[in-house]
């Protein structure tokens, strides 16, 4: 028979830790602790095959769920010397749910589940606390409204914020047990009138709803988005945890927090936290009253304290990486009820990794192994200029570090709307709280501003997780989401302005704060360092200019994979633009070569730069790809003044933007289209290649070009244009006198170059795979128009992530598989790498691994995430 619950309680479980994919985290940490001997709560786990079944059966259970649960309450309740349902001595539960990944505040939790009309008098008078009894059973009823039932938590709020008003009070424990008796009635009138059901007094039934609720909860729009932003695949399901209840709300000394076994935002290794006397569950998170610091505990309750910092040292120690705990006290008894591994930042994680070999707790592999690549890329981001002016107008907690700037916006569905306009956009989204309903606005948004919460807030664990910038429990800030306006410190800011947040010291600022590039060093140096001793594939970076080669040189990068020549026209230095736009405009072959000569110093001068930068690496060189009227202006005033410059009639300019015009200029004349059309660009761009390159070998710089044809679809192209560039190398070499070698490859970015990559092969000396233009052709999708249907797309689930991101190793890396198989099986050694925005993405950089690439290229601020992840991949692979 299949088991589908595990009983955890009386020092020993039926899970364990690596029983995550069926216990889910929570409810495979909750049996490793307690078999740890660590103070947790008994109860039992209901698998994530529960799910699965429910899910795909629609909404139905296994036959032996029932008789399983039955069983293991029947334990529990013997156990607790307590019965669930028993008017006199109530055993009182809590439900909760729990994926193999952690997913904050993405599914739900019912606390005191198992209380009704009679057994909260029993509750009351066996704890002597009548107050504490009522306070429980108003948090079911509204927990159960909300989470089981569906009704919107406001409706509740409302109906304490109505009584609080009455009776003059401030926070919710100023309400006493008639106070608390009285909510719980406007409670239940609020389920009636919006669930149409009154609030079932049988706790079995309390508890197959909630059960329903939870297993429903995993495929909510909101869990499905998480896991979309997150890359949750391959998951059951949640697992659902029912856990005798502690209470921490029995008075002044019962309690509840949330601790971390070293910083998550800074990494530095003390005890971190936050908790509330006298309070229950989530009222630490939901930043309902501000929290106190943990190292107050240590003067409240020493005792308490020194427990709780021993189960640190022990829960660290075992699981080998930092915890986030939950804990409960009950009248001076600490209960733990939670562990997991602690989000963090990313500075945090570098920061750990580093010193837990330092501290022999895991060795140089696992630290590498353990950094997230698309979370490294946080540090990469930009800081303020110190030097730069900020106008404070406000503080708060430094909730997750970073500098944001954008404009101000004051609900999460406004921060999509104005990003899916124009990906450009910035903005920066203020809440007086955030919800799990906000995250698609949290994931668009800069950064993440709120006036309420604590460092464990929603806000603040969602914003650490996703990296944003996030600001948090600015009390100053009078949000008016009617007016659409904040005011702080006498200041009103209105949507639409902009402010600057530095998540790193809790500040907000007025404006637009300029801000400065980032800098490898420290941690983050060593563990690429590290990376760099683990991994095979090599990472290039794809850079246009000296500057950008230099740039690319300090985070390391083995050379240049993609030099676009083209972006050397439009500097405006030494109007290249002009003589590019001479060299469109001829009219004959002369005109055109008399163009090309004086363009030729341009490009030498560039390429001298580059090959002096990238001394001793090889850099690739594509020749010029795009379609020529990119070069020319498109509106007709633009048109008369180039007329003007080139002394030309308007007309013929007109005539030959026309002339020039494409339906379908992506799949028009470019590329070595252009080449073979015109053979003197080649010629000249060659020889400015092999000029630049003699130069600086002759001042004894080791030079390595190779020279990239873009756009091969048949071999006599590649044929055609490798023997004009070979000719007119070789022929500058001679001139030249001094020794040089350069390879001639190509791009492979059409399909037909992939099935045909043994021909090409024959001729090409490397492959570069361009993987924009091959998912771009693979797949028919103009990658400057996705914008209309991409979207919609991703939503509907259609694809599931965007091919341009990501690469779809399904179909297009079929293509790129193919064509480095038949390229080596005619040229074994053929040099392979991607140089397409792919080459910096963790997924498909692991797959350049796998298929045997050489290399990657990648944008120069991406080279540390490429060679992060090339480490990982070859880890995995060793394994
Ligand atoms: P989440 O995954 O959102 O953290 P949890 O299931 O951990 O949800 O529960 C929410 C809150 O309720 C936490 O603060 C947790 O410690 C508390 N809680 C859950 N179960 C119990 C219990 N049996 N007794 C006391 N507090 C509980
Ligand atoms: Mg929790
Ligand atoms: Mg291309």
């Amino acid at each position: 028979m299949a088991k589908y619950v595990f009983f955890f309680g009386g020092g020993k479980a039926d899970g364990k830790a690596d029983m995550k994919q069926i216990l889910g985290g929570k409810g495979a940490n909750l049996a490793e602790m307690t078999n740890l001997g660590i103070p947790v709560p008994p109860g039992f786990t209901l698998s994530t095959e529960v799910c699965d079944y429910y899910d795909k059966q629609g909404k139905k259970y296994p036959e032996e769920l029932d008789g399983q649960i039955d069983e293991a309450l029947a334990k529990l309740e013997k156990l607790m010397g307590q019965k669930f349902g028993d008017p006199k001595n109530p055993l009182l539960v809590s439900v909760r749910s729990g994926a193999a990944v952690s997913m904050p505040g993405m599914m739900d939790t019912v606390l005191n589940l198992g209380l009704n009309d009679v057994s909260v008098v029993a509750l009351a008078e066996k704890s002597g606390n009548e107050r504490f009894a009522w306070d429980a059973y108003r948090r079911l009823v509204n927990m159960f409204g909300d989470v089981v039932l569906g009704i919107d938590h406001e409706h509740f709020e409302h109906e304490m914020d109505a009584l609080k008003k009455k009776r003059k009070a401030k926070l919710d424990t100023d309400l006493n047990a008639a106070d608390l008796k009285e909510l719980v009635a406007a409670y239940k009138k609020v389920i009636k009138t919006r669930a149409k059901i009154d609030f079932p007094q049988d706790p079995r039934q309390q508890l197959n709803f909630a059960t329903n609720a939870v297993f429903g909860s995993w495929s909510n729009p909101r869990a499905i988005r998480y896991r979309q932003i997150n890359r949750i695949r391959g998951l059951l399901g949640t697992a659902v945890n029912v856990q005798t209840m502690v209470f921490g709300n029995m008075g002044e000394n019962s309690g509840t927090g949330v601790c971390f076994t070293r910083d998550p935002s800074t990494g530095e290794n003390y005890f971190y936290g936050e908790y509330l006397m006298n309070a229950q569950g989530e009222d630490v998170v939901a930043g309902i009253r501000t929290p106190e610091p943990l190292s107050d505990l240590k003067k409240e309750m020493p005792e308490i304290y020194k427990e709780l910092d021993g189960y640190r040292l022990a829960l660290e120690k075992h699981y080998k990486d930092m915890q986030d705990m939950e804990f409960t006290i009950q009248e001076g008894k600490l209960f733990i009820l939670q562990t997991r591994t602690g989000k963090r930042t990313a500075a945090a994680a570098v920061k750990m990794a580093v010193d837990m070999v330092a501290e022999k707790l895991i060795d140089k592999k696992k630290a590498v192994a353990r950094i997230d690549p698309y979370q490294m890329e946080q540090l990469l981001h930009d800081r303020f200029d110190t030097k730069a002016k900020r106008e404070k107008i406000a503080a708060g907690l430094p909730a997750s570090p970073g500098a944001a700037t954008g404009k101000v916006v004051f609900n999460a569905d406004d921060a999509e709307a104005a990003v899916e306009k124009d990906a450009k956009e910035k903005v920066i989204l203020v809440r007086i709280e955030t919800s799990p309903e906000d995250i698609g606005g949290m994931h668009a948004a800069q950064g993440i501003l709120t006036a309420r919460g604590g460092m464990t807030s929603h806000a603040a664990v969602v914003g650490r997780g996703m990296g944003k910038c996030c600001v948090v429990g600015v009390g100053a800030l009078e949000i008016d989401y009617k007016k659409k306006q904040f005011k702080v410190n006498g200041k009103t800011v209105k949507q639409g302005d902009w402010i600057s947040l530095d998540g790193t010291l809790g500040e907000v600022y007025l404006g637009q704060v300029p801000t400065v590039p980032f800098a490898l060093s420290g941690n983050l140096d060593t563990i690429l360092g590290w990376a760099d001793e683990y991994r095979r594939l090599k990472v290039r970076t794809n850079a246009d200019t000296p500057g950008d080669a230099k740039q690319a040189l300090k985070f390391s990068a083995q050379g240049i994979g993609l030099c676009r020549t083209e972006h050397m026209f439009f500097g405006p230095e030494e109007d290249r633009i002009y003589w590019i736009r001479r060299m469109i405009m001829a009219d004959d072959e002369a005109e055109r070569k008399n163009a090309l000569k004086k363009l030729l110093p341009f490009q030498r001068k560039d390429f001298t730069g580059i090959f002096k930068a990238m001394a001793g690496l090889p850099v690739t060189i594509r020749l010029l790809d795009p379609p020529l009227h990119e070069f020319l202006p498109q509106d007709a005033a633009a048109q008369k003044e180039m007329a003007k410059q080139m002394q030309v009639p308007p007309a013929k300019v007109k005539a030959k933007v026309e002339s020039l015009h494409e339906l379908n200029p992506m799949l028009g004349l470019r590329g070595c289209r252009l080449g073979i059309t015109y053979p003197e660009v080649t010629d000249m761009q060659v020889t400015a290649i092999i000029e630049a390159a003699c130069n600086v070998a002759k001042k004894g710089v080791e030079v390595l070009p190779e020279i990239m044809v873009p756009l091969i679809g048949t071999v006599n192209e590649m044929r055609f244009l490798n023997d004009r560039i070979r000719e007119v190398a070789d022929s500058v070499i001679e001139k030249k006198g001094v020794k040089l070698s350069y390879m001639v490859g190509t791009m492979i970015e059409i399909p037909r170059a992939a099935l045909t990559a043994d021909e090409i092969a024959e001729i090409a000396e490397f492959f570069s795979f361009g993987t924009n233009d091959l998912t771009q052709m693979g797949f028919g999708y103009s990658r400057d128009d996705v914008g209309s249907f991409l979207p919609g797309y991703l939503s509907k689930a259609i694809l599931p992530e965007d091919p341009f991101q990501r690469l779809d190793q399904v179909g297009i890396g079929q293509l790129v598989q193919m064509g480095i198989e038949k390229g080596r099986s005619v040229r074994p050694k053929l040099k392979v790498g991607i140089c397409g925005e792919h080459g910096g993405d963790p997924e498909s950089v692991e797959f350049c691994h796998r298929v045997g690439m050489d290399y990657v290229s990648c944008s120069p601020f991406r080279v540390p995430v490429a060679r992060l992840s090339a480490a990982q991949a070859a880890l995995k692979d060793a394994k």
